[in-house]
């Protein structure tokens, strides 16, 4: 693994893992036992009201520079190679493969994953430019104001309706100090210009608990969504995690980048055995894999969570309360609940026919 930084490193993120991540890696006996605060709930918060959902061990907030080196010292303990300070530059196809050049060294490899986030050099050099779903993130951590909700509950709060995205609240430890991440995701699709200032949306809402922007040091940084039908392989060539695409709707990308890992050493565990290089069913092997499953389903929520329909969806959430209780648990990797979920699926379907149908009168002839 080439890595362009020295762990620990910091990797600007609010920190939220699905507990369904942590059960992924258990499954190959990882356990990245850092600090964290566990969550037993998510709040969901939007012009029409708020909506507290409970659900236990659903997942924790990490702080990434912990997280991140803790599971590359596990990687390493099982052998893998990782060379740190090393960025990939330049590289070239050789007849058997790649040379990969580093400030370093030039390194052979017969096939290159490209794991290098929303910035992945990999995916620029292949030529794979799209600005489909681009989102920003700002974040930053404070101390507790009143009004907070609990620490064991995150918040998405989408009261802003100009906002194609949401203000959260993570619980956080910093240098074991209880604080707050407190942040504004905004999802630009197709190029478009920002219709709000993130930076602005922040500072209301900073203002609204009694807080200042200028007080704390602000980290911004870029997402990428996921988009169905473009390229992620070339020949010898994988994009995995957020250089492939992560969530579009909320930008979760920890659990998804951890669950494309898990398909592509499946899959490239199989290619490096029958010795069929040019993947060119990558595309597929991620979209039949459970991280293609979640990721086309939430690509599909995109306008309906920030679109025309959206405050028909608002209230369509806050009614059905098994809506988000069947989202919180898929998000903790448990079972869905069947009941509630044919009932979120009752009221998805009651709410469509009433927007398709509600403002149409049949008159009798
Ligand atoms: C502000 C913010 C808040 C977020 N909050 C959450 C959250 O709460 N929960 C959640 O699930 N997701 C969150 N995300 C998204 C999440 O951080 C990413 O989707 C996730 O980290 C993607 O993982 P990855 O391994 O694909 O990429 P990354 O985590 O970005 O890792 C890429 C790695 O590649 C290295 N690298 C980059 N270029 C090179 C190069 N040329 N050569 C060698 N190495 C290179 C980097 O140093 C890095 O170590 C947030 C994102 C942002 C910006």
């Amino acid at each position: 693994m080439l890595e362009k930084a020295t762990y620990p490193r910091e990797k600007f993120c609010a920190g939220g893992v699905g507990a369904r991540a942590d059960k992924l890696l258990k499954t190959i006996g990882v356990v990245v036992d850092v600090p964290s605060v566990e969550f037993h709930g998510i709040a969901f918060r939007c012009q029409y009201g708020e909506l507290v959902g409970r659900e236990a061990d659903i997942g924790r907030v990490v702080r990434r520079k912990q997280f991140d080196h803790e599971l590359a010292r596990q990687a390493q303990a099982r052998g893998i190679q990782i060379l740190e300070n090393a960025p990939l530059g330049e590289f070239w196809r050789a007849h058997d493969g790649f040379e990969l050049e580093t400030p370093g060294e030039r390194i052979k490899a017969r096939v290159l994953v490209g794991a290098d986030g929303v910035g992945s050099v990999v995916r620029k050099r292949l030529g794979f430019i799209s600005t489909r779903y681009l989102a920003q993130a700002l974040e930053l951590d404070t101390e507790h104001v009143e009004g907070d909700l609990p620490r064991d509950v995150i918040l998405f709060d989408f009261t802003r309706s100009d906002l194609p995205g949401y203000y959260w609240d993570f619980p956080t430890l910093v240098d074991g100090r209880e604080m707050m991440c407190r942040g504004v995701y905004l999802l630009k699709r197709d190029g478009e210009p920002s219709p709000v200032n993130i930076q602005a949306v922040l500072a209301e809402e900073l203002s609204a608990r009694g807080l200042q922007l200028k007080d704390y040091r602000q980290k911004r940084f870029a997402e990428r969504g996921f988009e169905p039908h473009r390229p992620i392989s070339a020949e010898r060539v994988l994009l995995v995690g957020e250089a492939a695409g992560i969530d579009p709707v909320s930008g979760e990308g920890i659990a998804q980048a951890i669950q494309y890992g898990a398909t592509a050493g499946r899959y490239l565990a199989g290619r490096l055995a029958d010795g069929k290089l040019g993947f060119e069913d990558w595309p597929m092997a991620v979209r039949r894999a459970a991280v293609g499953l979640d990721l086309r389903a939430r690509t599909a929520g995109v306008d309906l969570f920030y679109g025309p329909r959206r405050a028909a969806i608002e209230r369509y959430v806050l009614r059905y309360p098994e809506f988000l209780q069947v989202g919180m648990r898929y998000f903790g990797g448990k079972p869905w609940g069947t009941q509630a979920a044919l009932r979120a699926a009752r009221g998805a379907l009651w709410h469509t026919t009433k927007a398709v149908f509600g403002g149409t009168r049949v008159e009798r002839t």
